[in-house]
């Protein structure tokens, strides 16, 4: 069946082949086809197989990011780059991204010198972060690490990139947007004071 997670509307979804072309000079078993989700009729691009039995890969046309509204802007423009990356399928630059926002906001907290070991554990230490969220931003460095320094050997797959953003995102819930809501429970509470005369 031809079964596939549809680009346009996000489902798991059947699709029906209304085209097939020729494939092209870089592949012989990847044919370009017009494919129309039965869930959402949207038409999306993608290969298929010869005959069109199978599909090979839909092509994302639309990429999807996240917004981190109350962290620094040049770190949660990389946050959210990371996640439009995961959702074209480009989980190697996921996972690279996510180690770059680490160490940007260990910068961010002027944490600069040494490795980014150090640098996660120091975090830690100056209790920016708890000790789960500490471990999770090892896991990023572990896995951002191999591929920094060149080793593609094992590939990424879309759920350990999906977890890796996940971990990076509750680094910054924890470092940046936690510490913002808390701030502004804050200053409701004085403007309330302030307005009341008490
Ligand atoms: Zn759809």
């Amino acid at each position: 069946m031809l079964v596939d997670t549809c680009p346009r509307c996000g489902a798991r979804a059947q699709f029906e082949v209304v085209w097939i072309g020729k494939p092209g000079s870089w592949s012989r078993e990847r044919y370009p086809a017009a494919l129309v989700c039965i869930a959402c009729g949207s038409p999306v691009a993608g290969d298929v197989s010869e005959r069109g039995h199978h599909i090979l890969g839909l092509w994302a046309d639309r990429v999807t990011g996240k917004e981190f509204p109350d962290v620094p802007r040049h770190i949660a423009e990389t946050a959210d780059e990371a996640h439009r990356c995961h959702s074209i399928k480009a989980y190697r630059a996921a996972v690279l991204l996510a180690r770059s926002v680490i160490e940007a906001t260990a910068k961010e907290k002027e944490i600069t010198n040494g490795s980014l070991i150090k640098k996660i554990d120091e975090m830690f230490d100056r209790r920016l972060i708890r000790e789960h969220v500490k471990d999770g931003a090892h896991e990023v460095r572990h896995l951002g690490n191999d591929m920094a320094h060149g080793d593609f050997i094992d590939p990424v797959d879309a759920e350990e990139s999906g977890l890796i953003l996940t971990l990076m995102s509750e680094l910054l819930e924890e470092v940046f947007q936690s510490v913002a809501r808390v701030q502004r429970a804050r200053d409701l509470r004085a403007a309330k004071v302030t307005g009341s005369g008490a």
